[in-house]
């Protein structure tokens, strides 16, 4: 059996099997896998595979069973072997998993030993990815080597039959770590106190601001319910708008906040506990600055024991739990780090001598057209492979440069990191090459390629080339939106060509332009850029992602001219200066990006003229617009020298002509939204006309836009097309380098790498 089925219980789960079949045999780990030999009758083997078929441990994931048959042996009875060292490479080490119902119940059980204690788990649940140094899987290669189990906790874990059986972070009070408070620094003298879980609570409740540790890092914790306590946060924390996510109970909590579907609900409760983007129903309880001015809330539950015992006493309705750093920065794992480089920030440390030893953020994830789609892909869900369509030799895909995730492929398997931020510093380097090295150690893979992103100056490009020219390895330069349409074909396992929709914020192109509304045909190897929106200056460069007024005095100087451009509401000195600029005709890089045009739309529409955070006025734009439906605004396909041009001019001098009519935001901004959709809709219409496609892949940032993404997919839909979104892999950047692996395993596979 391969698949994930090591440290999962997957043994102990085929021996309860064997048994009840009456098989006799054996089962044991190898490095590929799990190896069952089973003798019995013919009656009982045939039940005893369709069982194996049909039932699994709630953690496992078999990918494929091989068999043959061999002669009797006259075997008695049925046994497990023991884990053997050094071949456990390839299946590499489960994900982390949130506590299951089994262990709830005991934690909550006064006469059980483990009630109320933070640390405990079972083969079903808890900690893994973030607690193991290097494989194999076990106990002696995770931070709780360091604690020896009691005799009653080792009678567990050499029980096949018990649900702790190899359940390498077994522990009980007796035994394994505790808690732990200690008082900012600044406070009073440092003390330790006897009880840090109501130390913990009682100080949230007075609205403190509480680091607390948990699985794949530090939280800073605040009361959600209290106004002052999570504006206090934002201050120290020097996080303006960009929205906090909210940890509740349970899913009643949810339900009383957000609305919550089937879907959502599953994805809530599922192993992997991720952040869910829901949208917000009642949010009165809540205090108004947690999330301001979008309508919807990042919500997640309990998925350490820790965070059960937080919420058990009732004084806690809902904390703000964000990742303990400073703004982009790492998140904080270690107890002295987190220490010092909360300082000034945390009233109070909850911590613990559990060792954190690989960081991992809170995983986010959203129901988006009735499917899940990864916006952040970290814990629960690393390191667990995603497969290629096409074979590939050992590589290094090391992604973007914004949400950067690399990607390390070996055969039809690519291990994504977890989410490692942007690359931006010297700590997001250090965390990216740790993250790395521990990956490579995992699963063993000794890169003979690099893949990068075409773009010169991306930190990750520089890192790869001087590291391909260290090591003497050919690099592989996959364009950005080439590497966002392969991502979304790989995973739906396609290599033929398909029409592929790129829509985001930045990305370099191939003629040195910034590109971002892309509509191309691509294979896996190559691909070719038939369509975009009309490229607009970029005034100020990066000056004019950050102030969306810009691209919206841009778009009007070179759209509609410097009349319209000059009756503009926009910050009145500074548009002034940058008009006369742009009459000179000094204008900045031009951009073909959907996520600039969202820009200057917001920009228009809302007056956002500086963003606190990325993508925030696009975010608000979708925000405001209306369900119902509103219309388009006039579709407007020229034909350039190379390609299809999507004109935005008669959009934008409609769209003006109503914002002097008061026509309600929610209708501009609904009309915005179709205008785009159909747009690209009309041009892959074009496209199949001349070249019989009929896949249309949809990927990049902007397909987090919920009704950007659901126009364009039933109007493609309606079309006739087959419309293939992103489930497993992140459409946005953190999706960059499982598509890169995918082309550079496709271009080393026809031998066209260069
Ligand atoms: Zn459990
Ligand atoms: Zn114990
Ligand atoms: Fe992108």
């Amino acid at each position: 059996m391969r698949g994930v089925v090591q440290g999962v219980g997957y043994r102990p789960f085929v021996y309860r099997l064997a048994t009840e079949e009456q098989i006799s045999g054996w089962v044991g780990n190898d490095s590929e896998g799990v190896v069952i030999e089973a003798e019995g009758t013919t009656d009982r083997i045939d039940r005893f595979v369709q069982r194996l078929k049909a039932e699994w441990p709630p953690l496992a994931r078999v990918d494929s069973v091989d068999w043959e048959e061999a002669a009797p042996l006259g075997e008695s009875g049925f046994f497990i072997h023991a884990s053997h060292h050094g071949g456990n490479a390839r299946t590499g080490i489960p994900a982390d998993a949130a506590t299951c119902d089994d262990c709830q119940r005991e934690l909550n059980d006064l006469a059980d030993r483990r009630y109320g204690y933070a640390f405990l788990n079972c083969t079903n649940c808890g900690p893994r990815f973030t607690i193991t140094r290097s494989v194999p899987y076990d106990r002696p290669q995770t931070s709780m080597a360091s604690f020896t189990m009691c005799p009653a906790c080792q009678r567990e874990y050499d029980a096949p039959l018990n649900r702790r059986f190899h359940a390498q972070p077994n522990a009980c009070p007796a035994c394994g770590p505790a808690l732990q408070f200690v008082a900012a620094a600044n406070g009073t003298a440092q003390s330790k106190i006897q009880n840090p879980l109501t130390e913990t609570i009682h100080r949230l409740a007075r609205g403190e601001i509480i680091a607390i540790k948990g699985v794949g890092g530090f939280h800073l914790a605040v009361d959600a319910t209290n106004e002052h306590a999570v504006q206090l946060l934002r201050q120290r924390k020097h996080r303006a708008g960009k929205p906090f996510a909210v940890m509740v109970k349970d899913l009643a909590a949810v339900r009383r906040l957000c609305e919550v579907s089937d879907a959502e609900s599953h994805l809530l409760t599922g192993p992997e506990r991720p952040i869910v983007l829901l949208r917000k129903r009642n949010l009165t309880a809540l205090a108004p600055s947690v999330a301001p001015g979008i309508p919807w809330l990042g919500v997640f539950l309990p998925y350490a024991p820790l965070h059960h015992l937080l919420f058990a006493s009732g004084q806690l309705a809902a904390l703000v739990m964000t990742s303990a750093n400073l703004s982009d920065e790492p998140i904080c794992i270690d107890n002295s780090e987190a220490r010092e480089r909360l300082d000034g920030i945390a009233d109070g440390f909850l911590m613990h001598n559990r060792e954190i030893l690989q960081r991992c953020d809170d995983s986010v994830m959203a129901i988006v057209e009735g499917l899940p789609q990864v916006i952040r892909r970290a814990r629960g869900y690393v390191p667990l492979p995603v497969a290629l369509p096409v074979s590939a030799p050992p590589l290094l895909a090391v992604g973007g440069q914004m949400k950067s995730v690399l990607t390390l492929a070996r055969g039809v398997e690519a291990f994504q990191s977890q989410h490692l931020g942007d690359l931006e510093d010297r700590s997001a380097l250090e965390f990216f090459e740790s993250a790395l090295g521990h990956l490579q150690s995992t699963f063993e893979v000794t890169p003979e390629f690099i893949a990068h992103d075409l773009h010169p100056d991306y930190f990750s490009t520089l890192w790869a080339v001087e590291y391909a020219r260290a090591h003497h390895l050919p690099v592989i330069g996959v364009q950005h939106h080439h590497a966002h349409i392969a991502s979304c074909m790989a995973e739906h396992g396609r290599t033929d060509k398909v029409i592929g929709i790129a829509l985001d914020g930045t990305g370099y192109g191939t003629d040195g332009t910034v590109w971002g509304g892309e509509v191309m045909i691509a294979d896996l190897c190559e691909f070719r850029r038939v369509a975009h929106l009309r490229p607009l200056p970029m005034p100020g460069g990066s000056k004019a992602i950050e102030q969306p007024w810009r691209m919206a005095l841009s778009a009007v100087y070179t759209l509609l001219g410097g009349d319209a451009a000059g009756a503009l509401e926009l910050p009145e000195h500074e548009s002034q200066l940058l008009l006369q600029w742009m009459k000179r005709g000094q204008v900045g890089v031009l951009t073909s990006s959907c996520g600039r045009l969202f820009d200057a739309v917001a920009a228009l529409v809302l007056g956002r003229h500086t963003v606190d955070y990325e993508a925030q006025a696009a975010i608000e734009l979708e925000g405001v617009a209306s369900e119902d439906d509103c219309g388009c605004y006039p579709v407007d396909i020229t034909t350039g020298k190379e390609a299809l041009i999507i004109e935005p001019a008669q959009m934008l001098r409609q769209l003006i002509s109503e914002l002097h009519l008061r026509i309600p935001v929610g209708e501009i901004s609904a009309r915005f939204h179709a205008w785009m959709a159909a747009s690209f809709a009309q041009v892959a219409q074009r496209v199949r006309e001349k070249t019989h496609l009929e896949t249309v892949c949809l990927s990049g940032g902007s397909m987090h836009n919920r009704i950007l993404t659901r126009l364009l997919r039933r109007e493609l839909e309606t079309m006739g097309f087959q419309v293939l979104l992103q489930t497993k892999v992140s459409p946005g950047d953190g999706g960059l380098s499982y598509g890169q692996a995918a082309v550079a395993a496709a271009r080393i596979q026809r031998g066209l790498q260069r």
